[in-house]
């Protein structure tokens, strides 16, 4: 199955392509699923860092489609990690429901990069769904002890159970989804934050560029703002 022109611009670009191979897979909820691969060689070429995601290539038909996703607890010295899945009504999702051991599917890198500042802020602040929970849980095993609030949308009662990786310094808000991330704009509207916080936003994509509006009018500068949609 080729990848067609988005496949042939990324490697314009110098993505590398990568064959994954399915070792495991586990069910954390009726609507989150958690997938073992072995990366073809890719976590020797591609340093480890917070909010690390490849593009998989998934199969629709005839044809593949791109779609992003992150990489859970990756291992360098055994070339694995773990994919987690949120699951709806779509090709990503219904490939991860049906994903055997032994299975391939082609991952490109490309776009992948992320740095914690290099001034630790005063406070983190994070705005995230299920589908960027293995982000959030990779930034909250970084941030460590710093202070972070984390407002987090939930759609189905078994999203609030998945497995977050709080500290004593993290405030957790769940907030139920209503009008695609309604909440967590409304959380961000009426936010008060330190000059110095660090925000991060990863919702879908109007609710992402919402958030990031309202953090740059609390005063927050561009700078101190990583923000992407995750979905449409
Ligand atoms: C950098 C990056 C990292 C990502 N990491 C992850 C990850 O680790 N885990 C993960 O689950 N997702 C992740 N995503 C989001 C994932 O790529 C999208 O949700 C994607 O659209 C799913 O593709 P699909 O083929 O299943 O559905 P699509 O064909 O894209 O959409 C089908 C339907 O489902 C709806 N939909 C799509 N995604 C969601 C969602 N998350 N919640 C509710 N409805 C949705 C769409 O609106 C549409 O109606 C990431 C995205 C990016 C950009």
């Amino acid at each position: 199955m080729g990848k067609g022109f988005g496949g042939l611009v990324l490697k314009a670009m110098g993505g590398s392509d990568y064959t994954l191979t399915v070792t495991s897979t586990q069910t954390i909820t009726d609507k989150y699923i958690r997938i073992g691969f072995t990366g073809g060689g890719l976590l020797a070429d591609h340093p480890i860092h917070p909010t690390q995601w490849v593009r998989l290539w998934i199969p629709q038909g005839d044809d593949v489609v791109q779609r992003g996703y992150t990489l859970c607890d990756p291992d360098a010295s055994s070339d694995t990690f773990h994919i987690e899945f949120a699951i709806h009504n779509g090709p990503a999702a219904d490939w991860a429901l049906s994903a055997q051991p032994g299975e391939e599917i082609t991952a490109t890198v490309m776009g992948s990069k992320f740095e914690m500042p290099e001034a630790t802020p005063s406070e983190w602040v994070l705005f995230g769904d299920t589908a960027s929970l293995a982000a959030i849980n990779s930034l909250l095993d970084s941030i460590g002890d710093v202070p972070t609030r984390l407002w987090i949308e939930w759609q189905y009662p078994s999203d609030k159970n998945l497995p977050l990786r709080a500290t004593a310094a993290t405030t957790v808000t769940w907030v139920q989804r209503v009008n695609d991330g309604q909440g967590l704009r409304e959380a961000a509207e009426h936010l008060t934050l330190s000059p110095d916080a660090a925000a991060w936003v990863a919702c879908d994509a109007m609710t992402t560029r919402t958030i990031t509006k309202s953090l740059r009018a609390h005063g927050l500068p561009k700078t101190s703002i990583k923000g992407r949609a995750y979905w449409k």
